[in-house]
C-alpha cells in the first residue's frame, strides 16, 4: 500500500533521504542519473521528489504540507486617479553587427546631463537619457531573448522597441525575429535605418524589403514610423529620440507616483563590499532608500540607492533604472519586487516567493525532468556548464538555448552560474562530460591548464548569436546521419561459377532497372532477403564495366556477409547508399 508522507513544497535532498529512510548517496545518485547534479543541501520540489521516488520504485507518495497562515503583502495597483506621466522604457534589437551598441553610445554621448556627471564608459544595462526637458530610459539588453525571457516571467517591460536595421546591409533573419517578436509582444516599433553615411546605404531598398515583411513605411501608406541615422556621425540621433517621446506620448504612458514601488529586476551580480547589487527598473510608483522591498524569493532593505550611473539617489520614480544592494541573496534576472511595510513582512513574502520558485534553484522543472526521464532512452545529449558575467545575460543564454532542441538531440545544462569558470565547473564538467560555455567572462591562465589537463573544452563567447550558433554546430555533429537508400536494379542469378568465404562470382540477367558500381543489393531467395552484401566486380563478357543496362546478361562478384549460400533462380535487388550529414 502507498504511504503517504507530508513534506514541505521544497525540501533539501538530505531531508528528504531522511523522510524516505534512504542513503543519501542513493538519492544523489538517482537524481545524478536523471539528469540533476544536486547536492544534499539544495532543494528540490515535490514534483520532482515524486517522480524520483517513482523510479526508485518505492511504493511513498510526497504531499505538501498544509501551508502555514502567513501574512502575505499585498501589492497596490497604481490608481489611475493620480497617475502621471511617465518616461519611455525603451530597447534595442536588430541584426548583430547592425549598430544597436554604437547607436546606445551615441545616444548616451547626446546626453547633456550624461557629461556632466563625467561620463559614463561602463557598460551598464539600463539607463536614462535627457532629451529637451524629458526622460527616456533605454535598456541595453544582450538580445531580444533577454526581451522574451522576461515576457515569461509575465512581465512586458518595453514601450518602444527600436529595431536598428544597417542601410548597407538590410533585413537579416535576425532583424525579422526582432520585428516579429515585437509585434507578437505588442510593443511599439520604430525602425532605425542605420549606417546612413557609409556608400551603398540605400533607404527605399530597406523599406522595400520592409514592406516585404508586413511592415509598412509610414510615407507608404503604412503606420510604421522609419527614421534613418548614423551613429558614427550622429545624424538623425535628435531625429530619433524626438520620434521615441512622440511615439510614447501617443500611448500616454502614465503611472501613479503615490503608491509603494515596484518593478522588474533586470540584471544583478555580486560586488566585493557591497555584496548582492541588482539593477531594477522601476514601474510604478516610488521606490526609497531605506525602503524593504520582496524580490522573488528573497527580501531587501534598500541599504544603497543609485542610478546607473552611480549617483546615490533618495528616491526613484516610475521608468527609473537603479541599482540597489542590501540583497540577502543574489536576485534573478525578470524576478519582481515590491515594497513593504516592515522587514518581517519583506521576509515572510520572501519566503513564500521561494516556495512558489518551486524548482528554479536546480535550474530544472518537473515537467524537464519527465522529459528526460522518458526520453533518455532515444534523446542525445549535449551537456554544458554555462558561466556568465551578469544574472540577466545567463538567463537570456539558457533560454534561449531550449529552441534549439530537437527530438533527437538536445542541450542539457548541468551547471550554471553568474562569475568567472572556476576549478568546480571544471571537475563538474569532467564528471558529466560536459563542454563549458563563457559568456562575457575570463577564464585565467590556471583554469585554462586545469581545463586541458582533465580534457575539458571551455569555450569563451562576447556575442549571444556565436555562442549559440557553437552549441547549434555542436548538436548538428550530435544528429544521427540519415541514410538514403536508392534501387537501381535487379539481377536474377543463372550461373554460380564460385564460392569462397570473401568472394562469390557468379552471373546472371539485368530484369529491372540498371546494374552500376559500387553498390550493395539486397540478396533475395522467394521473397525473402538472406543478406546484404557489397557488390565487388560487374563484368560484361570479359570486361570489366562500370555500369549494366537492363535485358543484359552479366557477370558479378560480390563480398558475402555469412557463409557463402547462393542458389541459381535468387536475385540480387542492387542500390546505391548515401549518408548524409543532416542540419538542424
Ligand atoms: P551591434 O552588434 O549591433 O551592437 O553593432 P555595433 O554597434 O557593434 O556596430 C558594428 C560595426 O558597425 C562597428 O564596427 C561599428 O563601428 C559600425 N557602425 C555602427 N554604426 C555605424 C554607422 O552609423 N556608420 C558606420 N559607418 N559604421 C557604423
Amino acid at each position: 500500500m502507498t504511504r503517504i508522507i507530508e513534506v514541505p513544497d521544497q525540501i533539501t535532498v538530505g531531508a528528504l533521504a531522511e523522510k524516505l529512510e534512504l542513503p543519501v548517496a542513493s538519492l544523489v545518485t538517482e537524481l545524478m542519473k536523471n539528469g540533476m547534479m544536486i547536492t544534499v543541501n539544495e532543494k528540490i520540489d515535490i514534483d520532482t521528489a515524486n517522480i524520483i521516488i517513482s523510479e526508485l520504485g518505492l511504493e511513498i507518495e510526497l504531499k505538501s504540507e498544509a501551508p502555514e497562515e502567513t501574512v502575505v503583502a499585498k501589492r497596490v495597483m497604481s490608481d489611475a486617479a493620480d497617475a502621471e506621466t511617465r518616461p519611455p522604457v525603451v530597447a534595442v534589437m536588430g541584426h548583430v553587427d547592425h549598430g544597436k551598441t554604437s547607436l546606445l553610445d551615441k545616444i548616451r554621448e547626446t546626453d547633456t546631463a550624461a557629461k556632466e556627471a563625467g561620463g559614463i564608459t561602463q557598460h551598464i544595462s539600463a539607463y536614462q537619457i535627457s532629451h529637451g526637458d524629458r526622460l527616456i530610459t533605454f535598456l541595453d539588453t544582450p538580445g531580444h531573448e533577454a526581451f522574451s525571457a522576461l515576457r515569461e516571467h509575465g512581465a512586458l517591460l518595453t514601450d518602444v522597441a527600436i529595431i536598428v536595421i544597417a542601410a548597407d546591409d538590410g533585413i537579416k533573419p535576425q532583424t525579422l525575429e526582432a520585428i516579429r517578436f515585437a509585434r507578437k509582444a505588442g510593443t511599439k516599433m520604430i525602425v532605425c535605418v542605420n549606417k546612413i553615411d557609409k556608400e551603398g546605404a540605400d533607404i527605399n531598398k530597406i523599406k522595400q524589403q520592409l514592406a516585404e515583411a508586413e511592415v509598412m513605411p509610414e510615407e507608404w501608406g503604412g503606420d510604421t514610423v522609419i527614421v534613418p541615422v548614423s551613429a558614427k556621425t550622429g545624424e538623425g540621433i535628435k531625429e530619433l529620440l524626438d520620434m521615441i517621446l512622440l511615439v510614447s506620448d501617443i500611448e500616454e504612458l502614465k503611472s501613479s507616483h503615490s503608491v509603494p514601488g515596484r518593478g522588474l529586476i533586470i540584471e544583478s551580480h555580486m560586488e566585493t563590499g557591497r555584496g548582492a547589487v541588482a539593477v531594477a527598473l522601476v514601474q510604478e510608483g516610488t521606490l526609497r532608500q531605506g525602503d524593504f522591498i520582496v524580490i522573488g524569493s528573497t527580501y531587501a532593505k534598500v541599504r544603497m540607492l543609485e542610478t546607473t550611473a552611480g549617483k546615490a539617489i533618495k528616491e526613484a520614480l516610475p521608468s527609473t533604472p537603479v541599482q540597489i544592494s542590501g540583497s540577502k541573496s543574489l536576485p534573478e534576472f525578470g524576478d519582481e519586487f515590491y515594497v513593504v511595510a516592515s522587514e518581517k513582512l519583506a521576509r515572510e513574502a520572501a519566503n513564500l516567493g521561494g516556495q512558489k520558485h518551486s524548482a528554479a534553484q536546480t535550474g530544472m522543472t518537473s515537467s524537464e525532468l519527465l522529459r528526460i526521464i522518458s526520453k533518455r532512452t532515444s534523446i542525445i545529449e549535449f551537456n554544458i556548464i554555462v558561466k556568465a558575467d551578469v544574472q540577466g545575460s545567463l538567463t537570456s543564454v539558457i533560454d534561449s538555448l531550449k529552441p534549439l532542441d530537437t527530438e533527437e538531440v538536445a542541450t542539457r545544462v548541468v551547471g550554471s552560474g553568474v562569475g568567472t569558470i572556476t576549478e568546480n565547473d571544471i571537475i563538474t564538467a569532467q564528471t558529466a562530460g560536459a563542454v563549458i560555455y563563457g559568456f562575457n567572462v575570463d577564464s585565467g591562465a590556471a583554469i585554462k591548464q586545469l581545463a586541458s589537463r582533465h580534457n575539458v573544452t571551455v569555450k569563451n563567447f562576447k556575442v549571444i548569436y556565436e555562442l549559440l550558433d557553437d552549441v547549434k554546430n555542436e548538436l548538428t555533429k550530435r544528429l544521427p546521419e540519415e541514410i538514403v537508400d536508392t534501387d537501381t536494379g535487379r539481377l536474377v542469378i543463372r550461373g554460380v561459377f564460385r564460392t569462397t568465404n570473401s568472394e562469390v562470382i557468379c552471373g546472371g540477367e539485368v530484369t529491372k532497372g540498371k546494374l552500376t558500381i559500387p553498390s550493395l543489393a539486397h540478396h533475395m531467395r522467394d521473397g525473402k532477403e538472406l543478406e546484404t552484401v557489397e557488390i565487388l566486380t560487374l563484368k560484361s563478357g570479359p570486361q570489366e564495366v562500370k555500369e549494366i543496362p537492363m535485358g543484359e546478361m552479366c557477370g558479378m562478384s560480390y563480398k558475402p556477409t555469412e557463409k557463402p549460400d547462393i542458389l541459381e533462380g535468387d536475385h540480387f535487388e542492387f542500390f546505391t547508399r548515401e549518408v548524409k550529414d543532416r542540419s538542424l
